[in-house]
């Protein structure tokens, strides 16, 4: 993945965004049922769809690493809409993160106009590779805390924030709206419980 020549904004989807959002609801989500990292050719498909390096080699238990990779993101994007699941959690993400980096480094690659970050290794680490190589992208473009996951309790969507000042905590205008009708509900309630 070349990195260097990225969106002229930090608010523009570009691959590496693309893939980390991909990547994070493969999971169950309010719109999707289906797991789709279930087994090792899961994997591979997946990784091969996103042209994201060949691991058409990836077992069942390369699947396993990919959701336990999954759910480390999946912490940290939570932790982007400020959801409070407190500290401890946060830090286990990021610890599980650094451990994978070790497994799974990227490498940098200086030019005269600056520095990409490329992945190594091959087969599915690779393609892990590729995943924490796409999280370095952003956030050297200041982006990494725009990819997000949609606070709606029913949805849990992951998005890209493309909001101007990066503030959006839903994926759509509908789970904003659901939201909204939400409190709003639970506020009359209160009234009328006073
Ligand atoms: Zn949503």
């Amino acid at each position: 993945m070349k990195v260097t020549l990225g969106p002229a904004r930090a608010g523009d989807e570009c691959l590496s965004s693309n893939l980390l959002v991909g990547f994070v609801n493969t999971r169950v989500h309010g719109k999707q049922a289906e797991e789709q990292l279930t087994d090792g050719a899961a994997v591979a498909k997946w990784f091969q769809a996103v042209d994201a390096g060949d691991s058409a080699d990836a077992t069942d238990a390369d699947a396993a690493t990919a959701r336990e990779l999954r759910d480390a993101l999946l912490g940290i994007l939570r932790a982007h809409v400020g959801c409070d699941e407190g500290v401890a959690m946060v830090a286990e993400s990021e610890a599980h993160l650094q451990r994978a980096a070790l497994r799974f480094p990227v490498t940098t690659v200086v030019t005269a106009q600056g520095c990409e970050l490329h992945p190594t290794g091959t087969g599915v680490d690779r393609s892990f590779s590729h995943l924490l190589s796409a999280v370095a992208d952003l956030a050297s473009r200041g982006a990494w805390r725009r990819v997000k996951v949609c606070k709606n309790d029913t949805c849990y969507t992951a998005f890209f924030d493309k909001t101007r000042n990066s503030s959006a905590l839903y994926c759509s205008t509908t789970c904003s709206g659901q939201m909204a009708t939400r409190a709003y509900r639970e506020r009359k309630k209160e009234c009328a419980a006073r």
